[in-house]
């Protein structure tokens, strides 16, 4: 939810992404909160992803699990996938200086309190690791994830408010549904990206700014191009009059190039 707390507002990885992706689709998201009707078999999954997540933190809480894997075939399935592929980090060695479940990081920018929440932090005198679950497979494309605001914003944020340099953090996926075994995305960091993701935050950030100031004004924030093809499957297309069919009738009123003359330069 994006919150206002003494001028500050509050935004998530999700606020970035939805932003970069296309203003307008922020607009009507977060500040006229159009959401589409939910859809039930996508709920169900985000619940059984949740529970997911409330399991990990209660086992690396110390409290009994077994209950709710006796329960809960998939959460089970999930979980003994997960120890076997990655017995280490269930279980906290003598080198772990600290070990946090759902730890929660809040970094100011401009006028934005950023907030992250790892879904398990571990770090020793040297380096720090997050860990993130997702209760869905591995995805084919790394660069993408890579590029994912999650995973920008939770690396920045843990080196601008520690002390590890970012040659020394690193972000893991786990994919627990994965074909086979649970599989996992890392990624590293160092002072170039760290310096990018700084630049490209704060441009992010103006332009929310400038957006914002439009709005008051009653101007709207920008759409993406007419071209764009995430148009085509925005649940706010008929809204912004980027209905496919609206899209055709565009691009079949442009004249066709072959019946254009030539003009003699
Ligand atoms: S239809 Fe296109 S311009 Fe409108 S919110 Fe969706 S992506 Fe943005």
């Amino acid at each position: 939810m994006l919150t206002e707390d003494t001028q500050l507002l509050h935004l998530s990885q999700g606020h970035l992404n939805l932003l970069e992706a296309c203003p307008r689709k922020f607009q009507h998201t977060y500040l006229e909160k159009l959401n589409s009707p939910s859809d039930p078999e996508h709920e169900e999954k985000q619940t059984l992803g949740s529970r997911f997540h409330l399991l990990m933190q209660q086992r690396e809480m110390g409290l009994p699990i077994d209950s709710f894997l006796q329960a809960d075939t998939q959460l089970q399935n999930w979980m003994s996938g997960f120890a076997n592929a990655a017995p280490e980090l269930l279980k906290p060695t003598v080198n772990q200086a600290f070990r946090e479940s759902e730890h929660y990081r809040t970094l100011q920018i401009q006028d934005y309190l950023l907030t992250v929440v790892y879904d398990l932090l571990i770090a020793d005198s040297q380096q720090a690791q997050i860990l993130d679950w997702k209760t869905y497979p591995k995805p084919q494309n790394k660069r993408k994830l890579e590029q994912n605001w999650q995973t920008r914003l939770y690396l920045y944020v843990l080196a601008e408010t520690s002390t590890y340099l970012p040659e020394n953090i690193s972000m893991t996926y786990w994919f627990v549904q994965s074909e086979g075994e649970p599989q996992n995305i890392s990624f590293s960091y160092n002072t170039a990206q760290h310096q990018k993701t700084a630049k490209e935050l704060n441009q992010l950030l103006s332009l929310l700014t400038n957006c914002l100031e439009g709005y008051q004004k009653n101007q709207p924030f920008p759409q993406v191009k007419e071209t764009s093809r995430d148009c085509d499957f925005c649940q706010f297309a008929a809204r912004c009059e980027r209905t496919q069919a609206i899209q055709e009738q565009r691009f079949n009123s442009l004249p066709n190039i072959a019946s254009i003359q030539e003009i003699s330069l």
